[in-house]
């Protein structure tokens, strides 16, 4: 599949600003030189989110997912109203709104922010603002509560407005039963940040893993709020010990309906990549060097077709090793 119609199918997210600029200008620009090259990018971001088709995937028990606007969207319709696992971004509201009705009448009357990253959490304020309940980790409400420095692409994420915060938080874990459904919350500690949770939809079988997990591309992992190859691997252990083979899968980024054997695959190709990398790094190579020696070669025809490119995915394992 080529890239740019990845990148038109799935949306744009902030994660993948810079190498999509680094990608059209075919220079090895640093994310912050890329991002400086090109600031009307936020905007472009919304544009791109605001014209992007939301399409609904039914899995089973109720569960589905809105794919088009940031990260993948789980939503649980029932009794209980709509309960929604990540927000999208605001532009999208209409389509949005759209694609829940379709779904269930009922409002939207609770919101689980996997992480804070704007591709999720954008929306939060108009869903919030409906009534719904914000549940997330606690690292997530104090990222979405101050001005937040994302160095990797040299931006300042501004604090949501009380509407969009979460109300309720949680440090370890957190189960809550909705239309029929054991919810489980559960912290993955320093993974893709260090406020990110997977929810596990029990009876249905059906794991949200957000960004611990992009189905079929290379990930962004934010070192700037807490994240790190190494967690990235250990959410993916989690991940694979709590699913089985009949378990689907939900991926924050990527083909939105996944399952064990594609995130195995995952965890591995992360293992093989750290591990090139950090043998490179040991042998006492620069991070350009590192990149230079191409020590994702292998992956890069499956996993790098999408705005982590090799080259960026490199740099950021580089940074945990
Ligand atoms: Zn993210």
């Amino acid at each position: 599949m080529k890239s740019g119609h990845m990148i038109s199918r799935r949306g744009f997210c902030l994660c993948c600003m810079g190498t999509a600029t680094f990608a059209a200008t075919g220079g090895w620009m640093s994310p912050r030189e890329a991002y400086a090259e090109a600031r009307g990018l936020v905007s472009l971001i919304k544009d791109s989110a605001a014209q992007a088709k939301i399409v609904t995937h039914r899995l089973r028990d109720n569960v589905s997912i809105l794919e088009g606007s940031g990260g993948n969207v789980a939503v649980l319709s029932g009794r209980d109203g709509l309960v929604m696992v990540d927000a999208g971004i605001s532009v999208s509201r209409h389509q949005m709104t759209k694609a829940l009705s379709a779904i269930s009448p009922q409002p939207v009357t609770h919101l689980i922010n996997t992480h804070w990253h704007f591709d999720h959490s954008d929306g939060n304020p108009w869903i919030g603002a409906g009534g719904a309940e914000i549940i997330a980790h606690e690292n997530t409400r104090k990222y979405l509560s101050q001005v937040k420095r994302v160095e990797d692409w040299d931006y300042n994420f501004l604090p949501l407005v009380q509407t969009g915060l979460p109300g309720r938080v949680f440090s370890k874990e957190h189960s809550v039963k909705l239309n029929g459904q054991s919810l489980t919350l559960k912290h993955y500690r320093s993974a893709h940040t260090d406020g990110d949770i997977s929810v596990m939809f029990a009876e249905a079988d059906v794991l949200h893993t957000g960004d611990t997990y992009w189905n079929g591309i290379y990930p962004f992992i934010d070192y700037s709020t807490g994240g790190g190859i190494d967690g990235m691997i250990a959410a993916s252990d989690a991940n694979l010990a709590a699913s089985t083979d009949k378990t689907i899968i939900i991926p924050g980024h990527g083909n939105p309906v996944s399952n064990r054997a594609e995130l195995q695959e995952f965890r591995d190709m992360l293992v093989a990549i750290r591990e090139n990398v950090a043998t490179l790094k040991r042998q006492g190579r620069s991070k350009n060097e590192t990149v230079a020696a191409k020590p994702t070669a292998a992956f890069d025809l499956k996993w790098g077709n999408f705005v982590i490119d090799p080259g960026f995915f490199t740099r950021l394992v580089y940074e945990g090793v």
